[in-house]
């Protein structure tokens, strides 16, 4: 699923033989956020008169092309759905079987878009953590950093396409990593703040921004599907008939 540039813009897409050679991955994130490939906009979680476990999807999958700031947001679904936040007994096992059966390409971005800000949240450019396996662009080619058990064996089945990256081009990565922070503090150099931004979100509880923009809305829900860390979600009972 790699996210083709279109418009300015990537989307996550199946990857089919017609769209080899025609991947980007050095640009920035995907319009989708990470959580749509494990919390669907809908799932059917039970259901009555029955006392077979629902059926989950067992295919395998790799997401190529996802950025620092989309594994950041990974992490605090993680955090949520796995049970370690709110105890074991709200684990979701659709999520965590989804979660089993993916494995995550990350990649840094090459060119920060003006809207770009995850420096101002103590994060950078290119990932850290969360990733399997993490490509860096560079001229010669790509240096892959192994991020998991998960990654290493893709690498280990696949080792005829892989070599020892060289100084130089580890050399010229590091420099590529530095320029995208230089980019962004650049570009997000009037929004800089002393204190962390949580903490700014907290303090501005009273604010009337909020009024002011929570105005237009006309509950649509759309944001909750494009926002990458939203959680909220609703549990319907319906009636469904079977043909
Ligand atoms: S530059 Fe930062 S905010 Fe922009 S896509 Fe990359 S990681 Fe995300
Ligand atoms: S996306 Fe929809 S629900 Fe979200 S703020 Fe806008 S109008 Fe409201």
């Amino acid at each position: 699923m790699p996210p083709p540039a279109e418009r300015g813009f990537s989307f996550y897409e199946k990857m089919t033989e017609d769209k080899i050679g025609k991947i980007v991955i050095e640009m920035k994130r995907a319009i989708h956020p990470l959580k749509s490939f494990f919390t669907p906009a809908q799932r059917k979680v039970g259901e009555y008169f029955s006392s077979s476990t629902l059926q989950q999807e067992q295919e395998e999958r790799i997401i190529l092309g996802a950025k620092s700031c989309d594994l950041n947001a990974l992490k605090i679904s993680d955090s949520v759905y796995s049970g370690e936040k709110f105890g074991k007994e709200y684990k979701d096992p659709f999520y965590i079987e989804a979660r089993k059966r993916t494995l995550i390409i990350s990649s840094d971005c090459v060119s920060p878009d003006e809207n770009c800000f995850c420096n101002l949240v103590g994060s950078k450019p290119f990932p850290e953590e969360g990733f399997d396996l993490n490509f860096s662009f560079v001229e010669e080619g790509f240096v892959v950093q192994i991020g998991s058990e998960k990654g290493e064996s893709l690498i280990k089945e696949y080792d005829a396409f892989f070599s020892s990256a060289s100084q130089e081009m580890i050399r010229k990565m590091e420099k590529r990593r530095e320029k995208s922070i230089k980019l962004l503090e650049k570009s997000n150099r009037e929004f800089k703040t002393g204190v962390p931004y949580r903490e700014v979100v907290k303090d501005s509880y009273d604010s009337p921004v909020w009024k002011e923009h929570s105005e237009s809305c006309v509950d649509c829900g759309g944001c909750n599907h494009i926002c990458p860390t939203c959680r909220c979600f609703l549990l319907a009972d319906r009636r469904y008939c079977q043909k």
